[in-house]
C-alpha cells in the first residue's frame, strides 16, 4: 500500500514502481486511485501489479496524487468487488481509500452500516472504513479520520485521497509498518516498506507513528498525532520473520541484519551437527548466513527458486499451494550429495512446505537433514492481517514439535523460542507475538477464530 503527492508529477508512474517494490505483500490483485484536483480515477483489477498495468493503462491516470494498493485477502473473499482502493462518492467529494490490515470489530461496524442504510458492495473490512469514513462529520478529511479512528480496533493503516490530498494513518498499536520519505523532485510518498520508498527515489524517511495521521500536500507533510500510541504497543514480529523484504526498516532495524541476528540466535539454541546450511530461498537467506557464521558450518546453496512462481503461501487454497512447492523449488545436489544438512526456514505454518523441501533434499543425496526454524511454533491465527490459517489449519496447534519433525520427514527439528527471538530482535517488549503465544493484545470476537472461509458467506 501507498501514497505518492508530487509537486505536478505523474503519480501514478511513480506509484506504479512503488508498487511493484511491494508486490510481494499481495499478489491477488493491484490498484492504483489518482487525482488530478478536480477527478478521481481509478484502475484496478485481479493479478500482479505487472498484469493489471499494461503500457499504456497508466496514460489516463493523470494527476500529481496517487495512491495504490496490492491486495492478499485476509479477510474479504478473492473476488472482483473487494479490490482496492476504493472510490466512494461523499458529501465533500470524490474519495479514495485502501488499507492494510485487519480491523477485529469489522463485523459489528458493518452491522452498524447496514442498520443505518448503507450499501455495502464488498466483503472486505476496507469498504467498511472508507464508507464510516464518508459519514463522518468534520471540516476537513484528517478531521473526519482522527475521529473515525477510535471506533477501529486491530490493524489498520490507511491512505486516503481526496480531490486535493493525501492523508494516511496508522493504528495507535503499530501493528503494521507505514513510513513517510521525500521525493527528490519536492513532494512526498508514503509506503508500507521502506524498500518501496527507496526504489522511488526518496529521503528524509521516518515511520508513521502509531496514532499518527499525516496530511501530504502541496508538498508539504503536516503531522498530528490522532490517538495516543497504545500502551502496549504491538508491532509484527512477523514482519522481521517473513513478510517485509530485506531491505525494509522496520522499527529502526534492518530487516536482513533481524534475520541474520535471529539465524545466530537459532544456532546457538538449536545446534547442529552437520556438513552444510542451506537457506529456503529467499526470506531465509539472511537468517541462514547467521546460523552459519555460529556454528562454524559452512553456508551454500541447496534450493534453486523459480522467483516467478509467487509466494506458494499466498496462494488461497490448499490445493494450489502444494502444487506451488514442487513447482518452485530444484536442488543443487553437487552441494547436497553425501552431506548432512541444515536446512534453514523462517517459518512453519500449515506445514505444506517443509515436507516436500525435506523430500527434495533427501532425494539430492543428503545423508541426514535437520531443520531449523527462526521463530517459535505458530500455533495461534493472525487476526492482524497475516494470512496464517485458522486454528484447524495450523500444524503447530494439532502437533507437538516431534510430531511435526516426524510429519515433515526431518532428522531433527528445532524453533527459536519467543526469548531467543526478541533477543535477537533486540527488543523486550512493543511487539505482538500472538501468533506463538496465544496472548492477543486486544480481545478477539469469538467468531473470529473459527476459520476465515467463514467471511465469504457474510457479504455476496
Ligand atoms: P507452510 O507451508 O504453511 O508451513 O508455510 C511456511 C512457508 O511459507 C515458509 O517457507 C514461509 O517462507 C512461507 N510463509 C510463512 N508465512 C506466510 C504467509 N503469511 N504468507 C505467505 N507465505 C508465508
Amino acid at each position: 500500500m501507498l501514497a505518492v503527492a508530487t509537486q505536478g508529477g505523474d503519480a501514478a508512474r511513480l506509484a506504479f514502481f512503488g508498487l511493484y517494490a511491494l508486490q510481494h505483500r499481495g499478489q491477488e490483485a493491484a490498484g492504483i486511485a489518482v487525482s488530478d484536483g478536480r477527478a478521481v480515477r481509478v484502475h484496478k483489477d485481479q493479478g500482479l501489479v505487472s498484469q493489471v498495468f499494461k503500457p499504456g493503462t497508466l496514460d489516463p491516470l493523470e494527476g500529481s496524487l496517487a495512491i495504490g494498493h496490492t491486495r492478499y485477502s485476509t479477510t474479504g473473499s478473492n473476488s472482483e468487488r473487494n479490490v482496492q482502493p476504493y472510490v466512494v462518492e461523499t458529501m465533500h467529494g470524490p474519495l479514495a481509500l485502501a488499507h492494510n490490515g485487519n480491523l477485529t470489530n469489522a463485523d459489528r461496524l458493518r452491522q452498524k452500516l447496514l442498520e443505518r442504510g448503507a450499501g455495502l458492495q464488498s466483503s472486505s473490512d476496507s469498504e467498511v472504513l472508507a464508507l464510516m469514513l464518508a459519514a463522518t462529520e468534520g471540516d476537513s478529511w484528517e478531521d473526519r479520520l482522527a475521529r473515525t479512528m477510535p471506533e477501529w480496533e486491530g490493524a489498520y493503516c490507511v491512505v486516503v485521497l481526496s480531490g486535493t490530498k493525501i492523508v494516511v494513518a496508522r493504528d495507535p498499536w503499530g501493528f503494521r509498518p507505514l513510513s513517510v520519505g521525500k521525493l527528490p523532485t519536492g513532494g512526498y510518498v508514503a509506503a508500507s516498506e521502506t524498500g518501496a520508498l527507496q526504489t522511488v527515489g526518496c529521503s528524509d524517511v521516518r515511520e508513521v507513528k502509531p496514532g499518527e495521521i499525516v496530511v501530504l500536500q502541496s508538498g508539504i507533510a503536516r503531522s498530528y498525532q490522532a490517538l495516543e500510541p497504545k500502551t502496549n504497543q504491538a508491532r509484527c514480529t512477523f514482519e522481521h520473520i517473513y513478510f517485509s523484504r530485506p531491505d525494509a526498516t522496520w522499527d529502526g532495524l534492518s530487516v536482513h541484519q533481524a534475520r541474520q541476528n535471529l539465524g545466530e540466535e537459532l544456532a546457538r539454541e538449536h545446534p547442529a551437527e552437520a556438513d552444510v546450511v542451506i537457506p529456503v530461498p529467499d526470506s531465509s537467506m539472511p537468517a541462514a548466513i547467521g546460523f552459519a557464521n555460529v556454528s562454524g558450518i559452512p553456508y551454500n546453496e541447496g534450493f534453486v527458486k523459480n522467483r516467478y512462481i509467487g509466494r506458494t503461501f499466498i496462494e488461497p487454497t490448499d490445493e494450489l499451494r502444494r502444487q506451488g512447492v514442487a513447482l518452485k523449488f530444484n536442488t543443487l545436489p553437487a552441494n547436497i550429495e553425501g552431506r548432512r544438512v541444515v536446512v534453514v526456514d523462517d517459518s512453519i505454518v500449515r506445514g505444506t512446505t517443509s515436507g516436500p523441501l525435506v523430500r527434495l533434499i533427501r532425494e539430492a543425496g543428503a545423508t541426514e537433514v535437520h531443520v531449523r526454524v527462526t521463530c517459535p511454533p505458530i500455533a495461534h491465527p493472525c487476526f492482524f492481517g497475516v494470512d496464517m490459517g485458522s486454528y484447524d489449519e495450523l500444524i503447530a496447534h494439532q502437533l507437538g514439535v516431534p510430531e511435526i519433525c516426524d510429519h515433515i520427514g526431518a532428522d531433527s527439528l528445532g524453533f527459536l523460542s519467543v526469548g531467543r527471538m526478541m533477543k535477537a530482535l533486540g527488543r523486550d517488549d512493543g511487539y505482538c507475538n500472538a501468533c506463538f503465544t496465544g496472548d492477543y493484545p486486544m480481545p478477539i470476537q469469538l467468531s473470529l477464530t473459527t476459520s476465515k472461509k467463514r467471511f465469504d458467506g457474510v457479504i455476496g
